[in-house]
């Protein structure tokens, strides 16, 4: 049975906490299984917001390694980099004809970015919707798994897609359709107690792939809790919500029972259960951990898998190409 094709992105963030693992990288792992998924790192992206140079190629090295380490198989899937697909800015320069000022501007996204960053509105933020459009049917994708916040650009990718077949009377891209690959989308807390897990809250909040035994340790230790429960069968506080749902991911269901059972008892003590997810904690990520090493000192492999991905993508992404030339009339003399 043919597969049918998905595209993912991933912005170069570096290294990924637990929440972008439970969030993200778990699931383009179950995905490869399933479809004939395109994942890249939105390299061109990450540009609108002016990085430095070498920050980017570490960041874009770091994602790429992390992905691999988890489980991301350059055999079940296609990994690539956005930049090494020179057709992908061709259809971008094309496709911003077919989208309009006022839509541009009216994108939550957009409008977001000037309020947080009015010293940097370039053109490139202006236009971002045409180039995430673009990632998505330069593979004639039409199936794309998105959470909520990037609703709104399927929709401006569907407009494009069709103000494109209307008016040259084709019906070359496929609308593309969102849905979720998994349906529970799990949302991990952060350690300070607030909200989700999260690099901008700070290095101690989030737990990292590649964070060492004593660093865990050290972490989970000072995670936010309270005074401890004083009737039994209290409401837990969020953050004492947050250690149990921490815990529900890498500790076996009696651990959590046991710690369950202590605070509905009010005989609590928080630094045995923090003692208790850190252990956990560790032998659950230092597989991981080492994995990441491997791999990360393995330049010859890295090299491959992302030469092979790249032309596998510019395969698919230069026929794309040809057909839009055709389409649209610009021809070889
Ligand atoms: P970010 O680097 O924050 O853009 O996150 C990349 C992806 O990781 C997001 O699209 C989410 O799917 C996922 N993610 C990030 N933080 C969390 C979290 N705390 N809980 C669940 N998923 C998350």
């Amino acid at each position: 049975m043919v597969k049918e094709i998905t595209v993912s992105g991933v912005r170069p963030t570096g290294k990924q906490h637990l929440g972008n693992y439970f969030g993200a990288v778990v699931n383009f792992v179950k995905m490869q299984e399933v479809f004939n998924g395109y994942f890249f790192v939105a390299d061109y992206h990450s540009l609108t917001t002016h990085p430095k140079a070498a920050d980017l190629h570490a960041n874009v090295r770091q994602i790429i390694v992390e992905y691999l380490a988890c489980g991301v198989d350059p055999n079940k899937c296609t990994l690539y980099l956005q930049s090494d697909v020179p057709q992908i800015p061709e259809l971008y320069l094309i496709f911003n004809m077919f989208a309009y000022l006022g839509e541009l501007e009216r994108a939550a996204t957009f409008k977001e970015k000037v309020r947080s960053q009015p010293e940097n509105v370039n053109a490139g933020l202006l236009t971002y919707p045409v180039l995430m459009a673009v990632d998505i049917i330069i593979h004639r994708a039409a199936k794309v798994p998105v959470g909520k916040d990037q609703q709104q650009h399927l929709e401006m990718t569907r407009d494009f897609v069709t103000r494109f077949n209307n008016l040259y009377q084709v019906e070359y891209f496929p609308e593309p359709q969102a849905f979720n690959f998994d349906s529970n989308l799990v949302s991990i807390p952060s350690l300070d107690g607030e909200g989700k897990m999260s690099k901008s809250k700070g290095e101690q909040t989030c737990i990292y792939l590649t964070d060492e035994p004593e660093a865990l340790r050290k972490k989970i230790m000072r995670a936010t809790t309270d005074s401890g429960p004083t009737m039994p069968h209290s409401a837990k506080p969020i953050a004492v919500q947050n250690l149990f749902d921490l815990m529900k991911l890498v500790s076996p269901p009696e651990t959590v029972s046991f710690f369950e059972e202590k605070y509905n008892d009010c005989s609590i003590r928080y630094g045995d259960m923090k003692k208790a997810l850190a252990e956990d904690m560790i032998r659950f990520l230092t597989p991981i951990r080492e994995k990441i090493v491997e791999v990360s000192s393995n330049e010859k492999l890295l090299t491959e898998i992302i030469g092979d991905g790249g032309s596998k993508a510019r395969e698919n992404a230069t026929q794309t190409l040809k057909d839009v030339r055709e389409i649209i009339g610009i021809k070889s003399f």
